[in-house]
């Protein structure tokens, strides 16, 4: 398998360490969504096949949006809503369809609607939460500047390869296009 496996126990460990901005985002929200229990579907979506990616098992996943959903619409409506479309993400439903992540293009092209919020940061925040959400990934001074300029030009595969740069203050000569590859590339990073 070209990714790295995780476990539940340590997911937010590594979410901390080597998740993208765009997911970081959508797993902080889950995490701090004591009060709603809620992703809409595009952040489940993005999340969710992303995790998968990671090698986050059936069961684990389950568990993890269990936590949180059923609190809201209460386990025996999360297992007949939702956890059919988590099943189905990974190919144990319906037409049988293994999905795969999605990849950076896939997720800068997409639209998020009000309360959304799947995406791309780099895209879709604005300079103020961008440059916050920077800061607290431990990007600082001349990074946050440079990151900035390529935004600014709609280079946000670049803005990201930046910021992995400066993260984990290594070359990322490929450059980023896709979630787990950042992902995982930063694994390697972090393991050697
Ligand atoms: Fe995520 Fe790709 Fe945007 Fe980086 S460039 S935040 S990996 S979608």
């Amino acid at each position: 398998k070209e990714f790295a496996q995780i476990s539940l126990k340590d997911i937010d460990d590594v979410a901390k360490s080597s998740f993208p901005p765009c997911m970081r985002h959508l797993f902080h929200l889950f995490e701090k969504l004591r009060e709603d229990h809620h992703l809409k579907h595009g952040g489940r979506m993005q999340l969710g096949l992303f995790l998968k990616g990671v090698g986050l098992k059936l069961d684990d996943a389950l568990a993890f949006w269990k936590a949180e959903f059923s609190r809201k619409v209460g386990a025996e409506r999360f297992d007949k809503e939702y956890s059919y479309s988590i099943r189905h993400n990974y190919g144990r439903e319906g037409k049988r369809t293994d999905y795969t992540p999605y990849s950076c293009q896939k997720i800068i092209s997409s639209t998020p609607g009000v309360g959304d919020h799947h995406g791309c940061p780099y895209r879709n925040f604005s300079e103020e939460n961008l440059r916050a959400a920077l800061n607290k990934m431990g990007v600082t001074g001349r990074a946050v500047g440079d990151v900035m300029d390529k935004v600014r030009n709609r280079h946000y595969q670049l803005a990201c390869t930046l910021t992995f740069e400066a993260v984990h203050g290594s070359s990322c000569d490929a450059g980023i296009n896709h979630p787990n590859q950042y992902f995982s590339d930063s694994q390697k990073i972090m393991q050697s």
